[in-house]
């Protein structure tokens, strides 16, 4: 641990002393392990990739594995994206419900959607069973709640048919059942999802850092990428520090894809979300709020969502999503605010770090994977749900530049990546739009917005 922060109580005070960054970046390394930012870069490499989250990292190794010399760069400090400002959370959802999917596309489509969405879940939790405490593995199953009964009855359906059609194990939990899985008088049931786990993402961003290093690749910081000219064969990549040529770009950029990537920034809408973490609770408060100390959200489209840290002592609670990120304390306040309002027992905690974060979604909802007009590989557009997505068509992404088709197939292999239009991609849209959501969802009879 690198900080004790000033916690504070007083409403007057609310966000004076609260430390903003993740709760997760304590257990990073203080002194980067990215010494090589101020050496001199490399004129050519097999594989350039941009964007040193867990995408970037993951791909970066199956290349290096297979034998290709591979740069990473990064624009920042490697992994402060999405990467290690998220809740942790591990399972096999994404934004379509599997109610949704099989009324559209049909339920074998439907089905083999989930079965990568199982895929890419079995792939991390092997690896946690693996692993274990290095990457914060839990395996603590999740509990959806409900915040009115006609949210409860669409929860019921759609999981109803995974247990059915895809052999989900479920738990459904009434009135009385919610309340011993989460001491709040506003949910009205839920289900709980037996196979889900949890990670602490600064550690497990830290495991695939080093593992990528360890197979050979090469990881540059705080150098952005500013152009990628395609010459003859090969590329040109302009970078803040230097130009350097290379047969293959992966764009892993995501939620941070900036002006220099205008087709990839075309095709995928920001979005922040919002974290605090409390300060370390008594068992006993535990016992009134989350005795069973599973992962949590609710079914809204503005949902809030709930980890513990790995250590069992600290509640991290997220949302407000798609608020603007100009004023992170006043949304850490009102985030502060939810969570009292949502369980009375916690009417006089602490917090003691809050911290932003950024996603992408797509038009279509579906992560993308491919390759551009351009040549250019890349692997996005994960709505949330980028813990196990992220690594899986990063793999993915990976074979496809290697040239092995078996591996390399996917259902999200995108011919075609619909662009986002403007306006919805603009600064001012999600806010409105998450806002809209918010109302639209909102319970009946709450005596303040949440
Ligand atoms: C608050 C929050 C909660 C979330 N909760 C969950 C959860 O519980 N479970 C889950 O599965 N997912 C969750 N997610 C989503 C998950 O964090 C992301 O899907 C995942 O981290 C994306 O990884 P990535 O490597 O693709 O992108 P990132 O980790 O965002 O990395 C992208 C990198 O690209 C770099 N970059 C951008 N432009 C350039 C450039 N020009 N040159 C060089 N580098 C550049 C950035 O600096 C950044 O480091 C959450 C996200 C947030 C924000």
């Amino acid at each position: 641990m690198n900080h004790v922060p000033t916690l504070f109580r007083d409403p007057g005070q609310r966000g004076a002393d609260v430390l903003l960054q993740p709760y997760w970046a304590d257990a990073r390394p203080a002194v980067p392990s990215f010494a090589d930012a101020g050496r001199a870069l490399p004129r050519e490499a097999d594989v350039v990739v941009v964007g040193a989250g867990l995408t970037g990292v993951e791909a970066a190794r199956v290349l290096a594995d297979a034998g290709r010399d591979v740069l990473i760069i990064d624009a920042g400090r490697p992994g402060d994206g999405a990467s290690t400002r998220n809740a942790g959370q591990v399972g096999r959802n994404f934004k379509h419900s599997f109610g949704d999917l099989s009324e559209t596309l049909g339920i074998d489509t439907a089905k083999s959607y989930f079965t990568e969405l199982r895929a890419a879940y079995d792939s991390l939790a092997a690896l946690g069973a693996q692993a274990g405490s290095a990457i914060g593995w839990r395996k603590c199953s999740r509990v959806i709640a409900a915040m009115s009964a006609e949210h409860l009855a669409r929860l019921h359906v759609e999981y109803e048919k995974r247990a059915l059609s895809l052999g989900e194990e479920v738990e459904f939990l009434d009135a009385s059942q919610i309340t011993q899985e989460l001491g709040s008088p506003l949910y009205k049931g839920g289900v709980r999802i037996i196979e889900n786990g949890a990670i602490h993402p600064g550690m497990y961003y830290e495991f695939m850092h080093d593992r990528t290093l360890a197979a050979g690749a090469r990881v540059v910081g705080n150098t952005p990428v500013q152009a990628v000219t395609p010459e003859g064969d090969r590329f040109e990549v302009t970078t803040s520090r230097g130009r350097i040529r290379c047969r293959n770009v992966l764009i892993a950029t995501n939620g941070y894809t900036g002006d220099e990537f205008a087709w990839f920034k075309h095709r995928l809408a920001p979005i922040n979300s919002y974290m605090i973490a409390t300060e370390p609770l008594p068992e006993a408060v535990w016992q009134d709020i989350l005795p069973k100390r599973r992962t949590y959200h609710d079914n809204r489209r503005r949902a809030h969502f709930m980890t513990f840290s790995p250590d069992g002592t600290r509640l991290l609670f997220g949302g407000r999503t798609g608020s603007d990120p100009a004023s992170l304390r006043g949304i850490a306040k009102r985030l502060h605010a939810d969570l009292r309002y949502l369980f009375p027992a916690l009417d006089d905690v602490r917090i003691s770090h809050a911290w932003t974060g950024r996603c992408a979604a797509t038009r279509d909802l579906f992560p993308h994977v491919g390759v551009n007009p351009a040549g250019l590989h890349y692997a996005l557009g994960y709505c949330f749900s980028g813990n196990a997505m992220g690594p899986y068509l990063a793999r993915k992404a990976a074979a496809l530049i290697l040239g092995n088709r078996d591996e390399a197939h996917t259902l999200f292999d995108s011919a075609r990546f619909p662009v986002v239009p403007a306006p919805a991609r603009s600064r001012w849209m999600m806010p409105l739009m998450m806002g809209y959501y918010a109302w639209a969802d909102r319970p009946k009879g709450l005596a303040r917005a949440i």
